[in-house]
């Protein structure tokens, strides 16, 4: 017997109306389709799991079917019927990351003038766009400035930054947002009835906040926990597969560390490895913690991917910590995931991390710290925390805090192997003018584009630089950057590396300390997404 097909697969979305999170998008495309008005390319893009494929699917569907009604596929049609079971001969599906696709651009460029054969319109999906070569984008460009009427393109990615401007200016575009926490929980309470299993709700609760948003790892661990369960599905059989770290304790670590109490994150930290829990997964929990957080206070809201308890949660923890705390906070948990990597199990790195959070940096540290009389805790032994916890070292802030830190407070004593500025922000922003002008003499284009840029902070010999487009910022750090660390060290006289950012935050605030957080964190999508 052939094995049981995925549920992320058996349950993929037939009609635009059972896309789940995406109404901002479905409702434009239907209205399109059922007023004639198709655009040739489609761009859509968004995190894995959002729905991107399904959608381009459904785009070749309703464009297809005879008996499409305000946009919508019948689903019951012959063309409907082959584009589901994926045998329909204008549907034409290009994963680009899997070869990157130069022979089917070259194939495409050759056939796309040809009539489609079974329906209408031919419709090429492009999967994963942004692994395009360069040759490949330009065999596309070719046929995107003159499509044949009956062809449409959808390109889906999950970096639409990597999409050459010249290829998104001739598409319309469409960023698919994570799905909202009960939009995922409603879905999986869907499918479990149809596959007439029971579950608690607290179970679907959190396959959803392990899911963050993504519908088909939703999905992927559901089929996982219905295979191991084998009967109901209850909360602690989640627990027990997903090897959860519930939010709860991610959210006592910030309760802990808003409270300056040492003692209560050791005693969590030792609690866990009793409990034999994988550390490195935590810190990458409460790593999603923070960035909620910063939601939180940036914008007055929590995240929608949060359920209703946790948002009540990160709405009280929100009065309690700045985003200069959180910011730092944040940069030492990237810092202590990477370091328990090469920890040997220890827990020391996070334990190190904590303490260090806990006192503060301004003032000289409080005496002795509460956990060093804390017998109980195995991992409480000092190791190398004394020397740690001296107060000279609690002075020095770290990394692209220390030169926002440096402009708002009194002068900070950098400490031997703390990373201090190599220069001070304010020499490389009085500096700048002199750089745009540099490259003036090489191009009108680049010196416009770094004359929008902004050097925000500086990370020990690394300043980061925010630009206000995705094309840009990927220019400069990707293809011109040995060119902008050359002219930056000139000027400046000292060796310097650059980090350009996308300067991609939320409305409120132009602040500097939270644009570099943003970046800090990496996944400024998730930040995006509260409009
Ligand atoms: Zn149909």
């Amino acid at each position: 017997m052939p094995e049981r097909a995925a549920i992320y697969r058996r349950y993929r979305p037939q009609t635009f109306s059972a896309i789940v999170g995406q109404e901002h998008v479905t409702r434009t495309l239907r209205n399109a389709i059922a007023n004639g008005q198709v655009a040739h390319a489609y761009l859509l893009s968004g995190v894995r799991g959002t729905g991107k494929t399904s959608i381009a699917r459904l785009i070749a569907k309703a464009v297809n079917c005879p008996n499409a009604k305000d946009g919508e596929p019948c689903d019951r049609c012959e063309s409907c019927i082959a584009i589901r079971e994926g045998r329909f001969l204008d549907l034409i599906e290009i994963d680009a990351a899997s070869n990157r696709g130069i022979d089917e651009m070259r194939d495409l460029r050759d056939k796309v003038r040809f009539a489609p054969s079974m329906g209408q319109y031919k419709v090429y999906v492009i999967d994963e766009a942004h692994q395009l070569t360069t040759e490949a984008f330009n065999a596309l460009l070719k046929t995107l400035e003159e499509p044949p009427p009956h062809a449409i393109f959808v390109l889906a990615t999950t970096e639409s930054g990597k999409i050459p401007a010249t290829i998104v200016s001739r598409t319309q575009r469409f960023d698919l947002r994570r799905i909202p926490h009960k939009g995922v929980v409603a879905q999986l309470a869907r499918i479990l009835e149809q596959e007439k299993v029971s579950g608690e709700s607290t179970a679907l609760e959190a396959i959803a906040r392990h899911a963050q948003g993504s519908l088909r790892d939703a999905e992927s661990m559901l089929d996982m926990v219905i295979a191991f369960a084998d009967g109901p599905i209850t909360l602690s059989e989640v627990n027990e597969l997903l090897g959860a770290s519930d939010w709860e304790e991610t959210a006592a670590l910030f309760d802990a560390l808003a409270a300056a109490d040492g003692a209560a994150g050791i005693t969590l930290v030792g609690r866990l490895v009793d409990d034999g829990r994988d550390l490195r997964l935590f810190v990458r929990r409460a790593i999603d913690h923070a960035r909620a957080l910063v939601l939180t206070v940036a914008t007055g809201r929590a995240p929608e991917t949060a359920s209703e308890q946790v948002a009540a949660k990160l709405r009280a923890q929100a009065k309690a910590l700045s985003l200069e705390q959180l910011a730092r906070i944040a940069k030492r948990l990237v810092e202590t995931e990477q370091n328990l990597r090469t920890s040997e199990g220890t827990p020391l790195p996070l334990e190190l991390a904590i303490l260090d959070l806990v006192t503060p940096r301004e003032k000289a540290a409080p005496p002795p710290e509460p956990i060093r009389r804390e017998p109980s805790t195995p991992q409480s032994r000092p190791h190398g925390m004394v020397t740690r916890a001296e107060p000279a070292q609690r002075e020095v802030p770290r990394g692209a805090v220390v030169a926002i830190a440096e402009r708002r407070s009194s002068p900070v004593v950098a400490s031997p192997g703390a990373r201090s500025p190599v220069v001070a922000l304010e020499t490389v922003k009085k500096a700048w003018g002199d750089l745009v002008e540099r490259a003036k003499e090489r191009s009108i284009g680049k010196a416009a584009q770094l004359a929008k840029a902004d050097p925000i902070a500086i990370d020990g010999t690394t300043i980061v630089i925010a630009f206000g487009d995705e094309f840009a910022r990927a220019l400069w750090q990707d293809k011109r950057r040995a060119e902008l660390e050359q002219d930056l060290s000139d000027i400046l006289s000292a060796v310097v590396r650059v980090k350009c950012v996308r300067q991609q935050v939320a409305p409120t605030t132009d602040d500097p300390m939270l644009r570099a957080f943003v970046d800090t964190l990496g996944r400024p999508d998730r930040i995006m997404e509260i409009e």
